[in-house]
């Protein structure tokens, strides 16, 4: 009953005509991969030229980042209504990097959460768990804590609209992969979650895409979990070839 979502991460690569170029070769291909939402997040300078060659299509664009205030002396920083004016209908919100070599906490991720549905966006929260936190049995613990922080004052209504990204820290960008059942245990465990603060229905609809190494080789396997309903794509999403292999993944 949930539509997989599959969204590709391009982090801090693919100047303008670089993201225009992948992006016209995804659009080339999408009408191959119905039933499956699609999303591309180039980096912030790469929006207006990715934007201009999706538009109209089905394939949607989220920025990797936003800024919790409407405007002011904040340098260097983009307000969601920005993203929402250029185009955007996505925002990611608290990846492992930006909370890693930006200080990104719990309470700043929900700040710009918060902002997020005020501009109308709909957000891709990104939680998971270090090794270390693995290795000593805390995962569980972790990415509870994180969802808690994360999702505090959100309501039922606005929890329709939400993307949760599990992506374990020690996976993204290593080429180790969460097997798919250590994936799926994960899952399961954030859906039950979900299902204590916000009741059955939030939990039945809300998508959580798996995300750490997700390339055309497994992602059959990981996808075919019942609770793994897409990924969250990094080095895969920057080569047509292996999106498009990750988005055919039924095929
Ligand atoms: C990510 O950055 O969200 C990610 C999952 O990266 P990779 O696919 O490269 O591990």
């Amino acid at each position: 009953m949930r539509k997989p979502f599959i969204a590709g991460n391009w982090k801090m690569n693919l100047a303008s005509k670089a993201a225009a170029e992948l992006a016209g070769r995804l659009l080339a291909k999408v009408s191959d991969f119905e039933g499956i939402e699609v999303a591309v997040a180039p980096t912030a300078t790469s929006l207006a030229a990715v934007i201009e060659v999706l538009r109209g299509s089905p394939i949607e664009v989220a920025a990797q980042n936003c800024y919790w205030e409407e405007s002011g002396a904040f340098t260097g920083e983009l307000s969601t209504e920005m993203i929402k004016e250029i185009g955007c209908s996505h925002v990611i919100i608290g990846h492992s990097e930006r909370r890693q070599f930006f200080a990104e906490t719990d309470e700043t991720v929900n700040k710009k959460l918060q902002a997020a549905y005020r501009a109308g966006l709909m957000p891709i929260v990104c939680i998971g768990e270090s090794l270390g936190h693995r290795e000593s049995g805390r995962t569980m613990e972790v990415v509870a804590g994180q969802l808690k922080g994360a999702l505090k004052d959100i309501s039922v209504e606005q929890m329709q609209q939400l993307t949760v990204a599990y992506e374990p820290i020690w996976a993204i960008g290593t080429g180790k992969t969460a097997t798919p059942d250590q994936a799926q245990e994960v899952h399961a465990f954030l859906r039950g979650q979900l299902m204590e603060m916000f009741g059955q229905n939030v939990a039945d609809v809300v998508r959580i895409q798996y995300g750490g190494s997700v390339k055309p080789s497994n992602a059959k396997e990981l996808m075919d979990k019942p609770d793994i309903d897409g990924a969250l794509v990094g080095g895969a999403s920057l080569k047509a070839d292996d999106f498009i292999g990750i988005l055919g993944y039924r095929n």
